[in-house]
């Protein structure tokens, strides 16, 4: 129903806008323009062209990007970028990256890139749990490092960079697949940016790559052609067959979020102002709720918290799912509960959840 789709706090595939969600069942019966449902219309459509063109357009404009970056729509996943990344950046470079491992997802890239060549964890944070991130001082970072790694939110623990780590000079690659699109941020300061979309930005099945045009200078030889970002720059993002679903649905929260939201200053506001009722609501339960991150890390997309037992963490799941609250389990690595409150969870709907948690805590 529309009032579960409004309470879905799953870490992704998540939220989507109700109006995204209503443009979309129409386009499925029929996308107006074409007459056709939008599951059987050729990716070598003039529509479709203009599909990818609009979106493309739209996020240039929410961030002010300028055409020294390409705007790509891959497939494979943000998954995929961890090793398109080193294959391009890294393999034959004789240089060594940075990464800095601050979670269960910036873990996760690092293997790919040991295929590529050398690699320096610059940080770690499990042995505190992946509680806090760096601070910039705990950071040495290497003039002359192939790139920079890292996460700017990760998913899984909900702690997220507040600033901007590493030097200018170096190229900066960054996993922005838990927070993009969710608060303004100065892209010239990157060199590549990746995202997949079933957060922020729609339906599982497309990942968004801004990518340098500068750095595509260098390829190394023999890349597959489907693992090399010019492959799919000369094509307009129509390579091989797209997928045209995925990328038609985040067209419609572009727009979402330029036509209804306003840019993305207001989107962060509202982000802010949902964070901020969450984190309030287990600050003030007096320890019987307890945040995973450290507080000057807390993220404002995933909000992570435990409960005093097991028994009682087994129980909040069950009877918010009672209330029509979904998705709230932690990540399988970390357990415990997880609020995910991406741009299309309405600040009505977090205020829902807080009402519950007071009242869950209260009968405790
Ligand atoms: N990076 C981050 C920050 C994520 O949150 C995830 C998954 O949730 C991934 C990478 C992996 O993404 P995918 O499943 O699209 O490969």
């Amino acid at each position: 129903t529309e009032l579960n789709n409004q309470l879905n706090f799953s870490g992704g595939p998540g939220v989507l806008p109700e109006s995204v969600l209503a443009a979309t069942r129409q386009a499925i019966e029929a996308v107006p323009e074409v007459g056709l449902s939008l599951l059987g219309i050729s990716h070598r459509s003039q529509w479709f062209a203009e599909v990818v063109a609009e979106a493309e357009r739209n996020i240039r404009t929410l961030l002010g990007l300028s055409d020294d970056f390409a705007v790509l729509f891959l497939q494979g996943g943000a998954t995929l970028q961890f090793s398109m990344v080193p294959m391009l950046l890294l393999r034959g470079s004789g240089k060594t990256a940075e990464y800095l491992r601050t979670g269960y997802w910036s873990s996760k890239s690092i293997p790919d890139a040991q295929n590529e060549g050398a690699v320096r964890v610059l940080w770690d944070g499990e042995a505190e749990g992946f509680r806090r991130l760096p601070a910039p001082a705990e950071l040495q970072h290497s003039p002359d490092a192939a790139y920079l790694h890292y996460v700017s939110n990760e998913t899984v623990e909900g702690v997220q960079f507040k600033t901007i780590p590493g030097l200018d000079s170096v190229t900066r690659v960054c996993d922005m697949s838990s927070d993009f699109l969710s608060r303004p941020f100065d892209p010239e300061r990157f060199d590549l940016i990746y995202a997949h979309a079933q957060k922020n930005l729609g339906p599982a099945g497309v990942t968004v790559v801004l990518i340098r045009r500068a750095l595509l200078e260098r390829v190394p030889p023999g890349l597959p052609s489907m693992l090399d970002y010019r492959s799919h720059l000369q094509a307009h993002s129509i390579y091989n067959t797209p997928p045209v679903f995925a990328i038609y649905v985040v067209l419609l929260v572009s727009r979402w979020l330029l036509n209804d939201i306003g840019g993305l200053a207001s989107m962060a506001a509202i982000n802010q102002q949902k964070a901020a009722a969450l984190y309030g609501a287990i600050d003030a339960s007096g320890g019987f709720y307890e945040g995973w991150a450290a507080p000057a890390d807390r993220s404002l997309m995933n909000v992570a918290f435990r409960l005093p037992t097991p028994e009682r963490e087994a129980a909040f799941l069950r009877e918010s799912a009672a209330a029509g609250f979904s998705g709230l389990a932690g990540h399988r690595s970390l357990g415990g509960i997880r609020a995910s409150i991406y741009n299309a969870m309405t600040p009505q709907a977090v205020a829902m959840l807080c009402d519950f948690m007071r009242e869950f805590a209260r009968k405790a």
